[in-house]
C-alpha cells in the first residue's frame, strides 16, 4: 500500500532497469556491474578508478540481473499491462545505448520462439486472452498500430487489414487471436524493412512504437471504457561525436538527441508535479501526451550493457534514469 502511495506521489512513474548478459565470445570478467540488490539497487564501478572511490551508487524500482528471463520481467509488469482492460492509459519505454538489449525486452531476439518473446507479443496476447475470459459482462474491442518515427517524422507500419473492424483509424488492425499478433508484428517488420536497406542502422536511430487501444462495453450497463498502451522502443541513446559526422548522421544524431532529451523533460516534470509540462517540443512527447501525465502509468526500462568499454554510456543512461525516478 505505501509503495502504491509512493508511486502515486510520483507521478505513476516506475524505473526498472535490465542488465543484459554478456554475449556469445565476450568475457564475463570486464563487467561495470558490482552489485545488484534485491531491493532495486545498482553499484557501478569506474574502471579507470578501480578501488571504494570507483564506486556509484543508483536506485531503482527494480534491477534485473543478466540471468534474468522474458519470463520474469513479464510477469512483474503484467498488472500494468492488464490495468489497460479497466480503462488506464499505459506507456512502457525502453531505453539505452545501440546494443544494450532495447529490442530484446520489447520485441525479443529474431525469430525467437515462444519462450523468448518480449514484452510487446506477450502484453498483446495476454491482453486478447483476458479481454475474451471477460466476454459475459465486458465486450473487448482490441485494435493495434505501429508506428514509427524518425528525424521527427511520423510513419505509419501497419496497414488497415480488409474488413477489418469499425475503428476510427484505418491504420487500426484488430487482433483476436495468438496468429493476428504474429501477422502484425510481421508487417510491421516487412514494412519497416521495404524502406530501409540497412534495418538495423535504421532501427537504431528511430522510435518504434507499438499502441494498443482497447474500448470495452459494460455488457449489463452498457458503459464504455477505453485504454490505450503505447510500447516504445527508443532510438539508441549514445551520444554521436559532432566533429566525426557531418550531414544526414548529423541531423539525425541531433532529431534523437532533442526528442529523448523532450522525453526525459516530460517525465522530469511530471515526477516532480511541475505545473507546466513541455509535450510540445518532440514529435515523440506529443504523440504519446494523452499517456503521459494525469491518471496514465509509464514504465521506462533502462538497459545497460555491462562492458567496460560501455562505460561512459551506461553512466550517461543511469544518469538520465535516475533524473525521471
Ligand atoms: P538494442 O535494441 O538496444 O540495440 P538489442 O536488443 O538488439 O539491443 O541487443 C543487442 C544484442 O544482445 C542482441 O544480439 C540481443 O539478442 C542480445 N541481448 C540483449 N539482451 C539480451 C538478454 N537479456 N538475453 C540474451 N541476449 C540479449
Ligand atoms: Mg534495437
Amino acid at each position: 500500500k505505501l509503495f502504491n502511495e509512493l508511486q502515486e506521489l510520483k507521478g505513476n512513474i516506475r524505473v526498472y532497469c535490465r542488465v543484459r548478459p554478456f554475449l556469445r565470445g565476450q568475457g564475463e570478467s570486464n563487467t561495470v556491474v558490482e552489485h545488484i540488490g534485491e531491493h532495486g539497487e545498482l553499484v557501478v564501478l569506474n574502471p579507470t578508478k578501480p578501488g571504494k572511490d570507483g564506486l556509484r551508487k543508483f536506485r531503482f524500482n527494480k534491477v534485473y540481473s543478466p540471468a534474468s528471463t522474458q519470463a520474469e520481467v513479464f510477469s512483474d509488469i503484467k498488472p500494468l499491462v492488464r490495468s489497460v482492460l479497466d480503462g488506464y492509459n499505459v506507456c512502457i519505454f525502453a531505453y539505452g545505448q545501440t546494443g544494450s538489449g532495447k529490442t530484446y525486452t520489447m520485441t525479443g531476439p529474431d525469430n525467437a520462439s515462444e519462450k523468448d518473446w518480449g514484452v510487446n507479443y506477450r502484453a498483446l496476447n495476454d491482453l486478447f486472452k483476458i479481454s475474451q475470459s471477460r466476454k459475459t459482462s465486458i465486450l473487448y474491442e482490441v485494435g493495434v498500430q505501429m508506428v514509427e518515427i524518425y528525424n521527427e517524422q511520423v510513419r505509419i507500419l501497419s496497414t488497415a487489414q480488409e474488413n477489418g473492424l469499425a475503428v476510427p483509424d484505418a491504420s487500426m488492425y484488430p487482433v483476436t487471436s495468438t496468429s493476428d499478433v504474429l501477422e502484425l508484428m510481421n508487417i510491421g517488420l516487412q514494412n519497416r524493412t521495404v524502406s530501409s536497406t540497412a534495418l538495423n542502422e535504421r532501427s537504431s536511430r528511430s522510435h518504434s512504437i507499438v499502441t494498443v487501444h482497447v474500448r470495452g462495453k459494460d455488457l449489463k450497463t452498457g458503459s464504455a471504457l477505453y485504454g490505450n498502451l503505447h510500447l516504445v522502443d527508443l532510438a539508441g541513446s549514445e551520444r554521436v561525436d559532432r566533429s566525426e559526422v557531418t550531414g544526414d548522421r548529423l541531423k539525425e544524431a541531433q532529431h534523437i538527441n532533442k526528442s529523448l532529451s523532450s522525453l526525459g523533460d516530460v517525465i522530469f516534470s511530471l515526477a516532480s508535479k511541475s505545473s507546466h509540462v513541455p509535450y510540445r517540443n518532440s514529435k515523440l512527447t506529443q504523440l504519446l501526451q494523452s499517456s503521459l501525465g494525469g491518471r496514465a502509468k509509464t514504465l521506462m526500462f533502462v538497459q545497460l550493457n555491462p562492458d567496460i568499454t560501455s562505460y561512459s554510456e551506461s553512466m550517461s543512461t543511469l544518469k538520465f534514469a535516475e533524473r525521471v525516478s
